[in-house]
């Protein structure tokens, strides 16, 4: 199993593609702690995951609160003794429009908090455990529009996403020094909720996947085998990457 003795805290992960990827660790051999605001959800996951034989608790934590954040950690290591892995996979899109021009403050620092403080947060206090025990991945998910922009007004997500990938470099560079590695994986669109509330329309749909060299959109599990790839020791000299998994949008 590619991830036996670790520990995976996996943001955002009652749903979409952190569930996916919630699953698939623990079938890699993973304890996963499974964190949301959905505690139903959240609940829902573990359960599946035990019935499957995998080893898994839920913490419910708003990502974007510093206590919050903190008390996660702690919990995470109070349950398991260490954490190998952090995959900060929690994101929203607003609904509404979010070009500059039309975005209040209000909504541009609640996807900033959401998207990016909460890499910022959990790294802060995982970070220094991945010191003491001298390894750790972490695993950043940003988006293809931090390098192509977006088609619909959606410039507070998009900036978040960049940050990711700044953010990403530099942990790379500062914690590299204690074989804690740190890389960002940049979806393409994927088939799952938040994608339906991005193009509502079929028009604009079609627009994107006209673009998509591979001629679909993807799915949870192309994403989520590269987060494997990541999270194991098979990418044990990899750090500051910033993976595509986009059908090839971005070279398009
Ligand atoms: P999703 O909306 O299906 O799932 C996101 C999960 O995060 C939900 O379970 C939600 O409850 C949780 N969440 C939201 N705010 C939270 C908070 N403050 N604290 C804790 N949990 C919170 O999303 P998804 O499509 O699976 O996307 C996962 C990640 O991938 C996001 O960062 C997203 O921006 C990114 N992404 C998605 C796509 C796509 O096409 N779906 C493309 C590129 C990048």
């Amino acid at each position: 199993m590619r991830l036996a003795n670790k520990v995976a805290i996996i943001t955002g992960s009652a749903g979409g593609m952190g569930q996916v990827a919630a699953e698939l660790f623990a079938q890699e051999g993973a304890s996963v702690v499974v964190t949301d605001l959905n505690v139903q959800a959240g609940e829902e996951t573990v359960q599946h995951i035990r019935q499957a034989g995998g080893t898994a608790i839920f913490i419910q934590a708003n990502v974007a609160k510093e206590d919050e954040v903190k008390t996660l950690a702690q919990s995470a290591i109070d349950a398991y003794g260490h954490v190998d892995i952090l995959y900060n996979n929690a994101g929203i899109m607003p609904t509404e429009d979010t070009s500059v021009i039309e975005t209040s403050e209000v909504t541009w620092d609640k996807v900033l908090d959401v998207n990016l403080k909460s890499a910022f947060l959990c790294s802060k206090y995982v970070i220094p455990h991945m010191i003491e025990q001298k390894q750790g991945s972490i695993i950043n998910v940003a988006s293809f529009v931090a390098f192509m922009g977006c088609t619909v007004p959606q410039d507070a997500y998009t900036a978040s996403k960049g940050g990711m990938l700044s953010l990403t470099k530099s942990l790379a560079v500062q914690y590299g020094q204690y074989n804690i590695r740190c890389n960002a994986i940049c979806p393409g669109p994927i088939e799952t909720p938040l994608l339906r509330t991005l193009w509502t329309s079929e028009d604009a749909r079609n627009l994107r996947l006209n673009r998509i060299p591979l001629g679909r959109f993807g799915e949870a599990k192309d994403v989520v085998y590269m987060a494997l790839y990541l999270a194991s020791d098979e990418s044990s000299w990899t750090t500051g990457a910033w993976l595509t998994v986009d059908g090839g949008i971005t070279s398009n």
